[in-house]
């Protein structure tokens, strides 16, 4: 083989890998509680990080790796004559493009953090070490800000979506008033992970507020407890694959 042959190999191979997790993390995110028949998942492509990897406009369990689809980060898809795409797609692309780190972006609707964006004296923060990855508590975006108060609250537009990045900052989840959330993360399995503990987290600190003023981990040790889940990812993402193979688990 050829230098350049290697190369392409090395880069079909990592492609295989990354849609295998993409195809695993629409079925997990179902099996989660996080998407239902809506929400999404993406990875940025391992081979053109100007480019992102995104199912077809589907429920998140139905997905097969034929429905994976390739985007331009300005949401445009790759194949002009290919299936519908997801109208939220903006999102993937905005944060790929403001976020180098970027790897895989979960956008969902899972239903305990919707509360959260929606009451500004209650920020979303980490009530234990699993989330530790909130930091100091998860800014919310107003789509009022960008694009006025009779919107149907989608993110539908390149501007929207680089306002939604620009919410997000440097973080890893970023709330949608009145709509869902968007986790982001260095690889598809840790944006899982993350989107997951968010879900957890929000009921959590929601059962906590009921019983008095919550105390919440400090940015020190959402740093530190962040940093210690990022080695047992794995450990989760295993678990959960074996159930989407299984529905018998
Ligand atoms: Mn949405």
């Amino acid at each position: 083989m050829s230098q350049a042959d290697e190369k392409l190999a090395v880069v079909i191979d990592d492609l295989v890998v990354v849609i295998d997790d993409l195809v695993a993390a629409n079925h997990i995110l179902f099996q989660q509680g996080v998407v239902d028949g809506f929400g999404h998942v993406s990875a940025r492509h391992p081979g053109r990080s100007d480019r992102f990897l995104l199912a077809r406009n589907m429920a998140p369990a139905q997905v097969r790796t034929a429905d994976i689809l390739e985007f331009e980060l300005d949401g445009t898809p790759v194949d002009p004559s290919g299936p519908r795409p997801y109208l939220e797609r903006f999102i993937h692309g905005e944060i790929y493009r403001a976020r180098a780190d970027v790897m895989g972006v979960v956008h969902s609707h899972s239903p305990a953090v919707v509360p959260f964006g929606v009451v500004p004296s209650a920020p979303l923060r980490p009530i234990c070490h699993m989330s530790g990855f909130l930091g100091e508590a998860a800014p919310v975006f107003e789509i009022r800000d960008t694009a006025g108060p009779a919107t149907d609250m989608l993110i539908r537009t390149p501007a929207l979506g680089v306002a939604l990045a620009d919410r997000l900052g440097p973080g890893a989840v970023v709330l949608m008033r009145g709509h869902g959330s968007t986790v982001v993360g260095t690889t598809v399995r840790q944006a899982v992970f993350r989107a997951v503990y968010t879900e957890v987290n929000a009921k959590l600190q929601a059962e906590a507020l009921r019983l008095g003023p919550p105390i919440f981990l400090t940015g020190e040790e959402a740093a530190a407890a962040a940093a210690t889940n990022d080695g047992q990812i794995d450990r989760a993402w295993n678990l959960w694959l074996e159930a989407v193979n299984d529905p018998s688990a």
